[in-house]
Protein backbone atom coordinates (compact mmCIF):
# COMPACT_ATOMS: atom_id res chain seq x y z
CA UNK A 1 0.00 0.00 0.00
CA UNK A 2 1.48 3.39 -0.95
CA UNK A 3 -1.73 5.79 -0.86
CA UNK A 4 -3.04 7.12 2.66
CA UNK A 5 -6.35 5.33 4.12
CA UNK A 6 -9.18 6.07 1.76
CA UNK A 7 -12.68 4.50 3.52
CA UNK A 8 -15.36 2.83 1.09
CA UNK A 9 -18.18 3.65 3.36
CA UNK A 10 -18.74 5.82 6.65
CA UNK A 11 -20.97 5.88 8.89
CA UNK A 12 -21.00 8.12 11.89
CA UNK A 13 -23.53 8.27 14.64
CA UNK A 14 -26.03 11.37 14.87
CA UNK A 15 -24.26 12.70 17.76
CA UNK A 16 -20.74 12.63 16.35
CA UNK A 17 -22.03 16.02 14.58
CA UNK A 18 -22.19 17.85 17.56
CA UNK A 19 -18.54 18.01 17.91
CA UNK A 20 -16.46 20.21 15.38
CA UNK A 21 -14.20 17.11 13.83
CA UNK A 22 -17.67 15.30 13.80
CA UNK A 23 -18.84 18.04 11.08
CA UNK A 24 -15.33 18.47 9.90
CA UNK A 25 -15.21 14.66 8.73
CA UNK A 26 -18.83 14.99 7.18
CA UNK A 27 -17.68 17.73 4.76
CA UNK A 28 -14.81 16.30 3.77
CA UNK A 29 -16.44 12.74 3.17
CA UNK A 30 -19.15 14.45 1.73
CA UNK A 31 -16.67 16.17 -1.11
CA UNK A 32 -14.48 12.99 -1.48
CA UNK A 33 -17.66 11.42 -2.41
CA UNK A 34 -17.84 8.94 -0.30
CA UNK A 35 -21.08 6.72 1.07
CA UNK A 36 -22.31 8.31 3.94
CA UNK A 37 -25.09 5.95 6.09
CA UNK A 38 -25.61 6.41 9.64
CA UNK A 39 -25.87 4.49 12.85
CA UNK A 40 -27.29 4.91 15.86
CA UNK A 41 -24.31 3.80 18.07
CA UNK A 42 -20.44 2.64 16.74
CA UNK A 43 -20.85 -0.65 18.31
CA UNK A 44 -23.76 -1.92 16.28
CA UNK A 45 -23.00 -1.39 12.65
CA UNK A 46 -25.25 -4.54 11.30
CA UNK A 47 -26.20 -3.81 7.79
CA UNK A 48 -22.37 -3.83 6.12
CA UNK A 49 -22.41 -4.97 2.09
CA UNK A 50 -21.04 -8.61 1.49
CA UNK A 51 -22.77 -12.06 0.63
CA UNK A 52 -20.76 -13.85 3.80
CA UNK A 53 -18.05 -13.39 6.08
CA UNK A 54 -15.59 -13.40 3.71
CA UNK A 55 -16.72 -10.51 1.97
CA UNK A 56 -18.01 -8.78 4.88
CA UNK A 57 -15.05 -8.87 7.23
CA UNK A 58 -13.09 -7.10 3.74
CA UNK A 59 -15.35 -4.17 3.37
CA UNK A 60 -15.35 -3.84 7.32
CA UNK A 61 -11.87 -3.25 7.07
CA UNK A 62 -12.46 -0.10 3.89
CA UNK A 63 -15.37 0.97 6.50
CA UNK A 64 -14.46 4.06 8.86
CA UNK A 65 -17.02 4.79 11.94
CA UNK A 66 -16.98 8.29 13.21
CA UNK A 67 -18.69 7.77 16.91
CA UNK A 68 -18.78 9.09 20.15
CA UNK A 69 -16.45 7.57 22.95
CA UNK A 70 -18.63 7.10 25.36
CA UNK A 71 -16.97 4.81 28.07
CA UNK A 72 -14.12 7.24 29.41
CA UNK A 73 -12.35 5.09 32.05
CA UNK A 74 -8.99 3.67 30.35
CA UNK A 75 -7.99 0.53 30.24
CA UNK A 76 -4.08 -0.28 31.88
CA UNK A 77 -1.26 -0.66 29.07
CA UNK A 78 1.49 -2.36 31.59
CA UNK A 79 4.17 -2.80 31.00
CA UNK A 80 5.26 -0.24 28.73
CA UNK A 81 2.13 2.56 29.19
CA UNK A 82 0.13 2.74 32.55
CA UNK A 83 -3.06 3.54 30.32
CA UNK A 84 -4.37 2.84 26.98
CA UNK A 85 -5.64 6.06 25.17
CA UNK A 86 -8.90 5.41 23.33
CA UNK A 87 -8.71 7.41 20.38
CA UNK A 88 -9.86 4.75 17.29
CA UNK A 89 -10.39 0.92 17.70
CA UNK A 90 -9.71 -1.10 14.44
CA UNK A 91 -7.30 -0.65 11.51
CA UNK A 92 -7.23 -1.04 7.86
CA UNK A 93 -4.49 -3.12 7.87
CA UNK A 94 -4.79 -6.91 7.06
CA UNK A 95 -1.94 -8.87 8.64
CA UNK A 96 -2.34 -12.37 8.99
CA UNK A 97 -1.40 -12.56 12.54
CA UNK A 98 -2.99 -9.23 13.85
CA UNK A 99 -4.58 -10.13 17.00
CA UNK A 100 -7.13 -7.48 16.96
CA UNK A 101 -8.88 -10.31 14.89
CA UNK A 102 -10.06 -12.08 17.77
CA UNK A 103 -10.17 -9.13 20.24
CA UNK A 104 -12.54 -7.20 17.90
CA UNK A 105 -14.37 -10.17 17.02
CA UNK A 106 -17.65 -9.54 14.77
CA UNK A 107 -16.96 -5.67 14.83
CA UNK A 108 -13.54 -5.46 12.31
CA UNK A 109 -14.50 -2.19 11.41
CA UNK A 110 -12.29 1.27 12.10
CA UNK A 111 -14.09 3.33 14.49
CA UNK A 112 -12.29 7.23 15.32
CA UNK A 113 -13.95 9.13 18.31
CA UNK A 114 -14.20 12.60 17.92
CA UNK A 115 -14.85 13.71 21.78
CA UNK A 116 -10.92 13.98 21.70
CA UNK A 117 -11.15 16.96 24.18
CA UNK A 118 -12.95 14.68 26.70
CA UNK A 119 -11.05 12.12 25.99
CA UNK A 120 -7.37 14.77 26.47
CA UNK A 121 -9.32 15.94 29.85
CA UNK A 122 -9.57 12.34 31.51
CA UNK A 123 -5.83 11.80 30.70
CA UNK A 124 -5.21 15.23 32.44
CA UNK A 125 -6.83 13.48 35.81
CA UNK A 126 -4.90 10.09 35.32
CA UNK A 127 -2.25 12.46 34.92
CA UNK A 128 -3.18 14.44 37.99
CA UNK A 129 -4.17 11.27 40.39
CA UNK A 130 -0.05 10.04 39.67
CA UNK A 131 1.78 13.04 39.97
CA UNK A 132 4.74 13.51 40.64
CA UNK A 133 5.52 10.46 38.56
CA UNK A 134 5.41 10.50 34.85
CA UNK A 135 2.23 9.16 33.35
CA UNK A 136 2.44 7.19 30.07
CA UNK A 137 -0.57 6.70 27.52
CA UNK A 138 -0.67 4.31 24.76
CA UNK A 139 -3.05 5.49 21.51
CA UNK A 140 -1.98 2.38 19.83
CA UNK A 141 -3.26 -1.09 21.69
CA UNK A 142 -6.78 -1.60 19.82
CA UNK A 143 -5.80 0.39 16.72
CA UNK A 144 -2.68 1.45 14.16
CA UNK A 145 -3.83 5.46 15.02
CA UNK A 146 -1.54 6.69 12.64
CA UNK A 147 -3.10 4.79 9.76
CA UNK A 148 -6.52 7.47 9.92
CA UNK A 149 -4.70 10.26 11.50
CA UNK A 150 -4.44 11.75 7.93
CA UNK A 151 -8.18 12.28 8.13
CA UNK A 152 -8.47 13.52 11.67
CA UNK A 153 -5.53 14.96 12.69
CA UNK A 154 -6.98 13.63 16.57
CA UNK A 155 -2.87 12.34 16.89
CA UNK A 156 -1.67 15.49 15.93
CA UNK A 157 -3.73 17.03 18.48
CA UNK A 158 -2.89 14.29 21.59
CA UNK A 159 0.92 15.02 20.62
CA UNK A 160 0.31 18.84 21.09
CA UNK A 161 -0.85 18.36 24.26
CA UNK A 162 1.06 16.10 25.68
CA UNK A 163 3.89 18.11 24.63
CA UNK A 164 2.33 20.69 26.99
CA UNK A 165 1.85 18.64 29.96
CA UNK A 166 4.60 18.33 32.01
CA UNK A 167 3.76 14.38 33.49
CA UNK A 168 2.06 13.05 30.30
CA UNK A 169 3.79 10.87 27.79
CA UNK A 170 2.39 9.29 24.27
CA UNK A 171 3.35 6.79 22.78
CA UNK A 172 2.13 4.68 19.72
CA UNK A 173 3.31 1.96 17.05
CA UNK A 174 2.50 1.74 13.33
CA UNK A 175 2.90 -0.28 10.01
CA UNK A 176 1.90 2.98 8.32
CA UNK A 177 4.37 5.68 6.43
CA UNK A 178 2.23 9.01 6.29
CA UNK A 179 3.50 10.71 8.98
CA UNK A 180 4.09 13.88 7.46
CA UNK A 181 1.31 16.24 8.46
CA UNK A 182 3.20 15.26 12.16
CA UNK A 183 6.70 16.22 12.18
CA UNK A 184 5.87 20.08 12.53
CA UNK A 185 3.49 18.73 16.10
CA UNK A 186 5.35 20.53 18.99
CA UNK A 187 5.46 17.41 20.62
CA UNK A 188 8.39 18.81 23.11
CA UNK A 189 9.99 15.75 23.40
CA UNK A 190 6.92 13.54 25.08
CA UNK A 191 6.07 11.37 22.30
CA UNK A 192 7.41 8.31 21.27
CA UNK A 193 7.13 7.58 17.91
CA UNK A 194 7.24 3.63 17.29
CA UNK A 195 7.53 2.09 14.42
CA UNK A 196 6.89 -1.80 13.31
CA UNK A 197 9.52 -3.56 11.17
CA UNK A 198 10.15 -7.23 9.93
CA UNK A 199 12.07 -9.07 7.78
CA UNK A 200 10.68 -8.21 4.14
CA UNK A 201 9.90 -11.81 3.82
CA UNK A 202 7.30 -11.37 6.63
CA UNK A 203 5.95 -7.97 5.76
CA UNK A 204 5.11 -9.27 2.21
CA UNK A 205 3.72 -12.49 3.11
CA UNK A 206 1.63 -11.42 6.05
CA UNK A 207 1.21 -7.57 6.51
CA UNK A 208 -1.26 -6.55 3.08
CA UNK A 209 -2.46 -3.29 3.22
CA UNK A 210 0.24 -1.76 5.21
CA UNK A 211 2.96 0.87 4.03
CA UNK A 212 6.60 -0.91 2.64
CA UNK A 213 9.21 -1.31 4.83
CA UNK A 214 11.30 1.21 2.68
CA UNK A 215 8.47 3.99 3.14
CA UNK A 216 8.45 2.90 7.04
CA UNK A 217 11.86 3.38 7.67
CA UNK A 218 12.32 6.63 5.28
CA UNK A 219 9.48 8.09 7.26
CA UNK A 220 11.01 7.14 10.53
CA UNK A 221 14.18 9.07 9.77
CA UNK A 222 11.97 11.65 9.05
CA UNK A 223 10.50 11.67 12.34
CA UNK A 224 13.53 11.10 13.92
CA UNK A 225 14.78 14.51 12.61
CA UNK A 226 11.72 15.90 13.44
CA UNK A 227 12.87 15.36 17.35
CA UNK A 228 11.16 13.01 18.35
CA UNK A 229 12.26 10.46 20.83
CA UNK A 230 12.34 6.90 18.37
CA UNK A 231 11.83 3.39 19.07
CA UNK A 232 10.90 0.08 16.89
CA UNK A 233 8.83 -2.73 17.48
CA UNK A 234 9.81 -5.88 15.53
CA UNK A 235 7.23 -8.40 15.92
CA UNK A 236 6.49 -11.09 14.81
CA UNK A 237 10.03 -12.51 14.78
CA UNK A 238 9.54 -15.03 12.25
CA UNK A 239 11.48 -17.95 11.73
CA UNK A 240 11.93 -18.65 7.75
CA UNK A 241 14.17 -19.60 5.25
CA UNK A 242 16.53 -17.03 5.24
CA UNK A 243 15.65 -15.32 8.36
CA UNK A 244 19.07 -14.53 9.87
CA UNK A 245 19.90 -12.62 6.19
CA UNK A 246 16.35 -10.68 6.53
CA UNK A 247 16.66 -9.47 9.68
CA UNK A 248 20.29 -8.45 9.16
CA UNK A 249 18.97 -6.67 6.04
CA UNK A 250 16.56 -4.32 7.96
CA UNK A 251 19.12 -3.64 10.40
CA UNK A 252 21.20 -2.20 7.45
CA UNK A 253 18.72 -0.38 6.13
CA UNK A 254 17.54 1.24 9.33
CA UNK A 255 21.39 1.43 10.39
CA UNK A 256 21.85 3.79 6.75
CA UNK A 257 18.28 5.77 7.16
CA UNK A 258 18.65 7.12 10.86
CA UNK A 259 20.41 10.41 11.81
CA UNK A 260 23.26 9.85 14.44
CA UNK A 261 22.26 12.01 16.71
CA UNK A 262 18.62 9.97 16.99
CA UNK A 263 20.57 6.65 18.24
CA UNK A 264 21.02 7.48 21.61
CA UNK A 265 17.28 7.46 22.39
CA UNK A 266 16.20 4.46 20.51
CA UNK A 267 14.42 1.83 21.87
CA UNK A 268 13.98 -1.92 20.36
CA UNK A 269 11.25 -4.43 21.22
CA UNK A 270 11.26 -7.94 19.95
CA UNK A 271 8.42 -9.99 20.10
CA UNK A 272 8.69 -13.84 18.90
CA UNK A 273 5.80 -15.20 16.73
CA UNK A 274 3.37 -16.91 19.21
CA UNK A 275 -0.19 -18.01 18.46
CA UNK A 276 -3.34 -19.30 20.48
CA UNK A 277 -5.69 -21.66 19.62
CA UNK A 278 -8.80 -18.92 19.07
CA UNK A 279 -6.54 -16.89 17.34
CA UNK A 280 -4.94 -19.62 14.64
CA UNK A 281 -9.05 -20.65 14.20
CA UNK A 282 -9.84 -16.57 13.29
CA UNK A 283 -6.87 -16.39 11.40
CA UNK A 284 -7.89 -19.34 9.03
CA UNK A 285 -10.83 -18.25 8.50
CA UNK A 286 -9.84 -14.47 7.77
CA UNK A 287 -7.24 -15.47 5.61
CA UNK A 288 -7.47 -18.99 4.49
CA UNK A 289 -4.59 -19.06 1.97
CA UNK A 290 -2.47 -17.45 4.83
CA UNK A 291 1.26 -19.10 4.38
CA UNK A 292 1.60 -18.25 8.26
CA UNK A 293 3.14 -21.45 10.22
CA UNK A 294 0.65 -22.15 12.67
CA UNK A 295 1.25 -25.64 13.84
CA UNK A 296 0.81 -26.83 16.97
CA UNK A 297 3.02 -30.02 17.16
CA UNK A 298 6.60 -28.30 16.06
CA UNK A 299 5.68 -25.53 18.84
CA UNK A 300 6.15 -25.51 22.85
CA UNK A 301 3.61 -24.10 25.26
CA UNK A 302 3.62 -21.19 27.30
CA UNK A 303 0.84 -21.06 29.98
CA UNK A 304 -0.85 -17.78 29.42
CA UNK A 305 -3.03 -15.47 31.21
CA UNK A 306 -6.85 -16.29 31.49
CA UNK A 307 -5.96 -20.30 30.88
CA UNK A 308 -5.32 -19.61 27.33
CA UNK A 309 -1.78 -21.02 26.59
CA UNK A 310 0.38 -19.88 23.92
CA UNK A 311 2.33 -21.84 21.13
CA UNK A 312 5.71 -20.61 21.18
CA UNK A 313 9.61 -21.61 19.44
CA UNK A 314 11.31 -24.25 21.02
CA UNK A 315 13.87 -23.44 23.47
CA UNK A 316 16.81 -23.88 20.86
CA UNK A 317 15.07 -21.79 18.05
CA UNK A 318 14.63 -19.11 20.90
CA UNK A 319 18.04 -19.05 21.95
CA UNK A 320 19.38 -18.86 18.46
CA UNK A 321 17.28 -15.65 17.12
CA UNK A 322 18.11 -14.37 20.71
CA UNK A 323 21.69 -14.56 20.00
CA UNK A 324 21.43 -12.89 16.20
CA UNK A 325 19.49 -10.25 17.43
CA UNK A 326 21.73 -9.60 19.99
CA UNK A 327 24.60 -9.25 17.38
CA UNK A 328 23.14 -7.47 15.22
CA UNK A 329 22.45 -4.69 17.77
CA UNK A 330 25.56 -4.84 19.07
CA UNK A 331 26.85 -3.72 15.20
CA UNK A 332 24.39 -1.56 14.10
CA UNK A 333 22.92 0.36 17.40
CA UNK A 334 25.08 -0.70 20.24
CA UNK A 335 23.61 1.99 22.60
CA UNK A 336 20.21 1.41 22.01
CA UNK A 337 17.35 -0.39 24.41
CA UNK A 338 16.35 -3.09 24.02
CA UNK A 339 14.21 -6.06 24.97
CA UNK A 340 12.72 -9.69 23.83
CA UNK A 341 9.60 -10.84 24.45
CA UNK A 342 8.31 -14.71 24.28
S1 LIG B 1 -1.20 -2.68 11.09
FE1 LIG B 1 -1.21 -3.44 13.21
S2 LIG B 1 -3.31 -3.19 13.94
FE2 LIG B 1 -3.33 -3.05 11.68
S3 LIG B 1 -3.78 -5.12 10.94
FE3 LIG B 1 -1.56 -4.90 11.01
S4 LIG B 1 -0.96 -5.66 13.06
FE4 LIG B 1 -3.18 -5.26 13.10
Amino acid sequence: MSGPFIPKLVYFEPQALEYPLGRELKEKFEKMGIEIRYTTSHNQVRDLPGDNDFQKYRMAKSTLVVGVRKTLKFDTSKPSAEYAIPFATGCMGHCHYCYLQTTMGSKPYVRTYVNVEEILDVADQYIAERAPEITRFEAACTSDIVGIDHLTHTLKHAIEHFGQTELGRLRFVTKFHHVDHLLDANHNGHTRFRFSINADYVIKNFEPGTSALVDRIEAAGKVARAGYPLGFIVAPIYLHDGWEEGYRHMFERLDAELPADARADITFEFIQHRFTKPAKKVILKNYPKTKLELDESVRRVKWGKYGIHKYIYQKDQEEEIKERLEEYMHEFFPEAKFEYFT
